[in-house]
């Protein structure tokens, strides 16, 4: 495995795609988990692979209810025994968990462990609620976007001196248009309450870096319609000569890839 170290805030993204998503991020004093979509034991062996303890986990964040997104909610969450945040219909499609759950609401921000500031907002994306993060400890901020059909002013405005931004880069329209996917699906994934395009990520980061983001992950890669490599080039392409860090998550098996 790998973990990144960006701007103080370490990463592990374990999983990200449609095949099944988990992040780890260590913010300050705390471990975290962001969504519960890769199997309890390949967590386990990620995070020990990376030196990390599964034990260590302070807090659990689920971004909404889609499959991919919480097919493994209950081993992980019986497993830490730690508490699972997230909106109410993200919470409704978990079942038989032993951990404490916790239910947040839209644009409000909570202190959810000793000076951990974390505020959730809504995303476009077709599950009954759909939500982006910000955490914050101290100096550090991190943004968290994926499955997001199409970017808006609110949410940019939430990721403003959030640095790393984690944010979705899902699909290569072309790639997408000429792909195995049935028709009807590829509508879905470039409608509004779909997924977010190179393109669309490039141009948003485009406009996070004039608000002074420098580190940032693509994620939610599509294994079908995308490749890492094409979704790094969408954002240098856009960002020309600019000076950023950037890493795309891997498929799985694979290395992180830096631009
Ligand atoms: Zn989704
Ligand atoms: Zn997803």
């Amino acid at each position: 495995m790998y973990y990144l170290d960006m701007n103080k805030i370490s990463i592990i993204p374990i999983g990200s795609g449609s095949t099944g998503n988990c992040f780890f991020i260590e913010i300050g004093k705390y471990s975290l988990l962001i969504d519960m979509g890769i199997g309890y034991r390949k967590v386990k062996e990620a995070l020990e692979f990376s030196g990390k303890d599964i034990c260590q986990i302070n807090a659990i964040f689920l971004t909404h209810g889609h499959y991919d997104h919480v097919k493994a909610a209950s081993p992980i969450s019986n497993n830490t025994f730690c508490k699972v945040y997230a909106d109410q219909s993200s919470m409704y499609s978990i079942c038989k968990i032993k951990s404490e759950r916790i239910i947040l609401n839209i644009d409000e921000t909570v202190e959810v462990l000793p000076g951990l500031k974390v505020r959730m907002f809504s995303l476009p994306h077709d599950f009954v609620r759909t939500c982006g993060y910000t955490f914050e400890y101290e100096d550090r901020k991190l943004g968290f976007v994926t499955d997001c059909g199409k970017m808006n002013k609110n949410i940019i405005e939430e990721l403003k001196g959030c640095d790393p931004i984690i944010i979705e880069s899902n699909h290569d329209v072309e790639m997408l248009k000429n792909g195995p996917y049935p028709k009807e699906l590829q509508k879905r994934i470039m409608s509004k309450y779909g997924h977010l395009s190179n393109e669309e990520c490039a141009d948003t980061i485009y406009e996070l870096y004039k608000h002074g983001t420098r580190n940032f992950l693509l994620a939610h890669i599509s294994l079908k319609n995308n490749t890492p490599d094409l979704a790094l080039k969408a954002v240098k392409d856009r960002m020309k000569d600019k000076e950023i860090s950037l890493y795309a998550c891997p498929f799985e098996g694979k290395d992180l890839l830096k631009y």
